[in-house]
């Protein structure tokens, strides 16, 4: 898709989330089979089980529900159960259904062992999510048909069908759509090993010449993310073949990701000054993410989804009951002096 320089440069590099000018490139890059996603092996095994036992009981797959941060591959898994079931794939999102009605003509279309995913599906409202109770359970779903009195319910029978859902949080949907998911299963960022796999991976597919210690590079740079390791290569490869020797070394992948303000652990411009406003104007915590946010513009969900699941996995950023507190390690690692008495943390 032809994106405007300005828009992609006012996207941010460092960012998760989905972005226009990444579409033709993921869809080329998606794994097909779980044998080609690297990584996330509880994942993998639990689900080859799953998949291997419904498909033996010539039956659908129960439905999946599928959390971590954004970038990590749970469409790309949606995709690969499809695949595997040999079952044909819809895919919606949460603020796509706006009303019942919408959900209801979706359900009804559906054949006989289809996937139906829904990502983003802790965005659905009440009133949707409550026609996916008996679709989920009874594989049904109920109509009103007529108003005021005379106004009665009918119950629609559905074919069998599997809801593979994904969400960023997990914590969100309400306990009755949770415990309808019979498979549920949490995505891990991943370790530079795997993500240096990816890129090579991924480099290989888009004829992109790469050295291994590039790869580790971008790899070491993505913030556990398939999809910001993808965005990396894409601009590593234009900064090698126009100032490098056309295939990416490591010191291309460094120039480059330097360039781009991504530091040697993938912070990036939003990330230093999330840490250095909480140094700085709250003694490195314990401070609300309400009063973060504020302070650096940016929205609570976004810090808690985006910024902050990485910054903890590095241990830069700790979660306590009264608020957020950087740890020594940040300090460090931003060049500026731990508070004295040394904070214990
Ligand atoms: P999510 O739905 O969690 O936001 P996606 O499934 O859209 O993430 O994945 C983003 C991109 O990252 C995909 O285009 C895919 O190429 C790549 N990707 C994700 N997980 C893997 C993996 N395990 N192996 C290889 N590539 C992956």
């Amino acid at each position: 898709m032809a994106i405007s320089s300005y828009e992609e440069d006012s996207f941010r590099l460092a960012s998760p989330d989905f972005s226009a000018a990444d579409s033709d490139l993921e869809v080329s890059l998606r794994p097909k089979t779980l044998d080609e996603y690297i990584g996330q092996g509880k994942v993998k095994d639990n689900l080859s089980i799953y998949m291997e036992a419904a498909l033996k009981r010539n039956e659908p797959l129960d439905h999946v529900l599928l959390y971590g941060p954004p970038g990590l591959g749970k469409t790309t898994l949606a995709g690969i159960i499809a695949n595997t079931m040999g079952s044909q794939i819809r895919i919606t999102s949460g603020p796509a259904i706006e009303k019942p009605g919408d959900l209801a003509a979706l359900l009804t279309n559906l054949n006989e062992g289809d996937i139906l995913f829904i990502d983003e599906i802790h965005r659905l409202s009440r009133s949707v999510e409550e026609v996916l109770y008996p679709a989920m359970e009874d594989n049904a779903i109920d109509i009103i048909i007529g108003k005021g009195p005379s106004a009665r319910s009918i119950r629609l029978d559905l074919q069998q069908f599997t809801l593979v859902a994904a969400t960023t949080r997990a914590g969100s949907l309400s306990a009755p759509l949770r415990d309808r998911f019979g498979v549920v299963l949490r995505l891990e960022l991943y370790q530079p090993e795997e993500l240096a796999q990816i890129v090579m991976r991924s480099a290989r597919i888009l004829g992109i010449d790469i050295e291994e210690e590039g790869a580790i590079e971008i790899a070491s740079r993505s913030r556990g993310t398939p999809r910001i390791a993808n965005r990396y290569l894409r601009r590593v490869r234009d900064f090698a073949q126009v100032i490098g020797s056309g295939s990416i070394t490591l010191n291309d992948a460094r120039t480059a990701l330097t360039k781009m303000e991504i530091d040697e652990l993938g912070l990036d411009n939003i990330d230093r000054l999330l840490l250095s406003t909480m140094i700085h104007n709250y003694n490195g915590g314990p401070v609300g993410l309400e009063t973060i946010a504020a302070a650096i513009g940016e929205e609570a969900v976004t810090i808690e989804d985006v910024y902050e699941p990485y910054l903890m996995q590095i241990g830069f950023l700790a979660r306590t009951p009264r608020g957020r507190t950087v740890t020594n390690a940040a300090y460090i690692h931003l060049g500026i002096p731990l508070p004295t008495p040394q904070k214990l943390i």
